[in-house]
């Protein structure tokens, strides 16, 4: 039996890696006559990596990510007027009005009407509570938790707060790395919906053979596709 069904937001519900490959772009532009460094991508991705642990997820850790970049590939010559730019492009991030992906309301309303749905999405506290006020979305989940990193744990504790534990959970997103795999290891079910431009932090193996793992092209499939597993589940053993 599936009791409670929890969405990703980031990438899942809306757009959110396009907005930072747009920024790295601008950023890259800006420090085109400052640095030689032809892997500008490659130093700016070890420096959010290194950062993770430190700042945790989303834009403001991004934008100190730039600026430690930016300082490293310019042999700390970087013109302060550059370090301004970095900062307004961060902050017209923070500003940028939300694009809900196509089937997104559809598919959560059809979800709640059977089942407790949660939203669950990882990162900044600040940046999470405004993209959900501006989704319009708030209205149609039971819960909304915005937790600073999913793991396992992240998801016994959640599914065994607000439902009847993860083994009688669902969790929908298009990371594999946060959504999909701890959410399995949790002994839950999980629907990975994939997105063209999933950060490459979010990329692990596709669990195909675990039973509890399966795939949606589109969020419009999720709500029909539960409900096949919930009849699945009822049936009897070797029916
Ligand atoms: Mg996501």
């Amino acid at each position: 039996m599936i009791d409670t069904v929890a969405f990703d937001a980031d990438d899942t519900l809306w757009q959110n890696e396009k907005f930072f490959q747009i920024t790295q772009q601008s950023f890259e532009s800006l420090l085109k006559d400052h640095s030689n460094t032809d892997d500008l991508g490659a130093r700016l991705l070890a420096a959010e990596k290194r950062n993770l642990e430190v700042y945790g997820f989303g834009i403001k850790g991004f934008v100190l990510s730039m600026i430690e970049t930016a300082i490293e590939v310019t042999d700390e010559t970087l013109p302060p007027a550059t370090v301004r730019q970095i900062l307004e492009i961060g902050r017209e991030m923070m500003a940028h009005p939300i694009e809900l992906l196509p089937g997104a309301g559809d598919a959560v309303e059809a979800v709640s009407s059977n089942y407790r749905t949660v939203l669950l999405t990882k990162g900044d506290l600040f940046d999470q509570e405004r993209k959900i006020a501006q989704s319009g979305l708030a209205k149609l989940f039971d819960h909304i938790e915005i937790v600073p990193q999913k793991s396992m744990r992240t998801y016994e504790e959640v599914f065994g707060r607000l439902g009847s534990g993860a083994s009688q959970g669902l969790m929908v997103g298009n990371s594999l790395r946060s959504d999909v795999n701890p959410m399995l290891e949790a002994g839950g079910w999980a629907i990975y919906v994939a997105h063209p431009l999933t950060w490459e932090v979010e990329h692990a193996e596709v669990p195909n053979s675990n039973e509890r793992f399966r795939q949606a092209k589109e969020l419009r499939e999720v709500p029909d596709l539960i409900k096949s597993l919930t009849v699945e589940a009822r049936k009897p053993a070797g029916a």
